[in-house]
């Protein structure tokens, strides 16, 4: 038996680029015109590391359809709303996904905020966005509304990634993003390695809004990557809400 025989028969996916007819993804589509350009670079699941197939985009079929989903949307007093009791008064509030530490769902809010992965967190926000527009508690949105950054960290980052994700929502769910009158006063130091006190306090007082007749009466849907102690919402909350705006909130992750 050949050294190629064996091997491929071994390990049938790493040798699809040299023995195509091998691995069924392929088949013959092995020698359309993109082919040469797919096995020079060969697109991967930002989640799984799987070549993609051809229909599929960012996130392969099989780690979207094993998303950890929590599904608060369909469950009052859920994790993520008791965050909030007793802190700032919310109308509906929910997290996508479990984010545990270290897990392959985790990597991909990881790559939306530290490598450019900006179609990562528009996927990510459209399905967040197809499952709210399934729930009762979110039904009456008026606007989408990113948790803004510094202008001098978004200008560093070059992009604000909850706004990433809202622009994935705003498609699924068919309503208008409110991106400029909730604003960001002061720039905070990094949240990371504060516990539960240091964290609110660091943020307290740091957002305020431009325009609060645009937000008077409104439903607003607040939107940011993840969730763990709730103190930078809750402070994005305080000035909408003082603008007479009622606020729901939606995370792409709930770091328990
Ligand atoms: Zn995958």
């Amino acid at each position: 038996m050949s050294f190629f025989f064996l091997a491929q028969l071994l390990f049938p996916k790493q040798f699809s680029y040299i023995f195509p007819w091998n691995y069924s993804r392929f088949s013959m589509k092995w020698l359309s015109g993109n082919t040469v350009f797919e096995l020079l670079f060969p697109r991967l699941c930002s989640c799984c590391g799987n070549r993609l197939l051809q229909s599929e985009s960012c996130i392969c079929s099989y780690c979207i359809f094993h998303f950890p989903k929590t599904h608060y949307h369909l469950l009052p007093d859920n994790p993520v709303e008791e965050i909030f009791w007793g802190r700032v008064k919310l109308k509906s509030a929910t997290a996508f996904l479990f984010f545990s530490k270290g897990s392959q769902y985790q990597k991909l809010i990881h790559q939306l905020k530290y490598q450019r992965g900006t179609d990562v967190g528009r996927i990510l926000g459209q399905h967040l966005g197809s499952d709210l527009s399934n729930s009762r508690r979110f039904f009456n949105i008026d606007y989408i509304i990113p948790v803004p950054l510094h202008p001098n960290k978004e200008k560093k980052r070059g992009y604000n990634q909850s706004l990433i994700i809202a622009e994935g929502m705003s498609l699924s769910m068919r309503k208008p993003i409110l991106d400029g009158n909730l604003y960001r006063k002061l720039e905070n130091p990094t949240q990371t390695r504060k516990n539960r006190f240091q964290r609110w306090k660091n943020v307290e007082g740091i957002f305020d809004v431009r325009n609060a007749t645009e937000l008077k009466l409104k439903h607003v849907l607040l939107i940011d990557d993840v969730i763990t102690t709730g103190s930078t919402l809750e402070a994005a909350c305080h000035p909408l809400v003082q603008a007479g705006a009622e606020v729901s909130i939606a995370t792409i992750g709930h770091v328990s």
